[in-house]
């Protein structure tokens, strides 16, 4: 098959990368003349773990390239992927569809022979009936199908996931485009990976719906944390003791500083959004959304509570900015909630993170990047560990407090325990839900 992949951030790179590595042709164009330069050069443009090296292996096979152009990507392609962005659109949660029909349009003039115009960006239901409408004004005369393609993969285990996956969805309207997905998707379909087809609508609607439900699941526990914290119990045991119920399962169930990222915050807006749009409000996910929100409110003030009251003059060292370890991806981390609160309130603070300095330093302003947690903790009141990268999971704690001013710590991944961190010489230990 001949792919050209339309959009090469942290999505459309890792398909067009994995599909490469199927066997498939594929062509991989993004605007930003920059990233495409880098990526022609042989470097990769995000910190996504082992996608150097399947890159480098699919572009020496000759599977593999990189464009601007995307009117030559998309002649002779059977399959034209969009996987651009979709951001909330300002002021309202919509998802911001502005990019998908750009390029919708940009592709319609492009197309030469039959292909499936397939849309892996997260978008709303009617979406891709629409990017349909668009295609065919735009050219008459083109022969295509749509298909929705969403995707699940998580950002810093991508390549794992595209490889390996829970599910494919696949929604079509026609065989000809489902004979096309199949063939694209033949390598997991032979390793009896589930791939699911449907009408356009529920791939849509699945790809929410997911998010919802996981992104809910963890403002569950949150929630829970928070009033064991109140009442009493550990909410480690009590994730324990209700994940081993099958019908609930131990996946995100790790109670933390609230969701964050380049998904779920986007979303579970726009899906409230289309709620209300369409009169019927999501109300459990209008309401996450804001239990979410006083999460991330909780974690403030539970660092404020060890800071005696007060941030003024306090140097506070923060390990991990970025939204989940393994990524150096920002958007809607809840540092960018929590770090502007503590400088805020007059806290010098210490930042380190293995990957998030290039796009932190934008979205930080007026911290000092360290280098080490070590570095980051000397002569600090507070550390505070925000994003659970392995790094700071076996942290040489007697060493860490001897460099601290007051050695105390607030854990907001229950790394650690109170025992083993006060028994290293810190003075106070915080965790979460316990
Ligand atoms: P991203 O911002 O990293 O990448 C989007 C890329 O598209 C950018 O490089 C941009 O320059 C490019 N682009 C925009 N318009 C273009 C055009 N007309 N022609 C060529 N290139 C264009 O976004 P992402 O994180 O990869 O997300 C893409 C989509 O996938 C979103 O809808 C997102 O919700 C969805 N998604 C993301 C993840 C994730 O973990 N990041 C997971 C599943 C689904």
């Amino acid at each position: 098959m001949r792919i050209a992949m339309i959009g090469t951030g942290y999505v459309g790179l890792v398909s067009g990368v994995c599909f490469s590595d199927f066997g498939h042709d594929v062509i991989c164009v993004d605007k930003a003349e920059q990233k495409i330069e880098m990526l022609q050069a042989g470097e990769v443009p995000i910190y996504e773990p082992g996608l150097d090296v399947l890159m480098a292996k699919n572009v020496a096979a000759g599977r593999l390239s990189f464009s601007t152009d995307l009117a030559a990507a998309v002649d002779g392609a059977d399959a034209v992927f969009i996987a651009v962005g979709t951001p909330t659109r300002r002021g309202d949660g919509h998802a911001d569809l502005t990019y998908v029909m750009a390029a919708a349009e940009e592709i319609a003039h492009a197309i030469t022979g039959y292909t499936v115009v397939v849309t892996k960006s997260t978008v709303p239901v009617g979406t891709n009936r629409k990017v349909h409408q668009v295609i065919s004004a735009a050219n008459p005369k083109a022969e295509f199908d749509v298909a929705s393609n969403p995707e699940f993969l998580r950002e810093g285990a991508a390549i794992d996931d595209f490889m390996r996956p829970d599910r494919v969805v696949v929604g079509v309207e026609s065989d000809r485009a489902a004979d096309v997905m199949a063939e694209i998707y033949r390598p997991l379909y032979l390793r009896d990976f589930p791939i699911l087809t449907t009408d356009l609508e529920s791939a849509e609607m699945i790809k929410y719906a997911a998010n919802a439900f996981l992104a809910t699941k963890i403002t569950f526990i949150n929630e829970i944390a928070g009033l064991c914290e109140r009442v009493g119990g550990d909410v480690k045991e009590v994730a324990r003791g209700i994940g081993l119920d099958g019908r609930i399962g131990n996946k995100f169930l790790h109670a933390g500083p609230g969701y964050g990222g380049s998904c779920f915050p986007k979303d579970t807006a726009a899906l409230a959004r289309i709620g209300q749009e369409h009169a019927h409000p999501m109300q459990i996910t209008e309401t996450v959304i804001r239990v979410n929100d006083e999460v991330k409110k909780r974690m403030i003030q539970k660092i404020r509570d060890v800071c005696d009251d007060s941030f003024n003059g306090k140097t506070i060292a923060v390990l991990g900015v970025t939204f989940k370890p393994n990524t150096d991806d920002m958007r809607d981390a809840p540092s960018l909630t929590i770090v502007p609160a503590l400088i805020g309130g007059g806290a010098t603070v210490r930042v380190v993170d293995p990957q998030g300095r290039s796009e932190g330093e934008a979205l930080l302003p007026g911290v000092e990047w360290c280098e080490d947690p070590y570095a980051a903790a000397a002569d600090a009141d507070v550390v505070v560990l925000l994003t659970e990268w392995n790094e700071f999971r076996a942290l040489n704690l007697s060493e860490l407090a001897g460099t601290m001013k007051s050695p105390r710590m607030v854990d907001l991944r229950n790394i650690y325990s109170e025992p083993a961190v006060k028994k290293s010489g810190f003075d106070s230990y915080v965790g979460i839900g316990r």
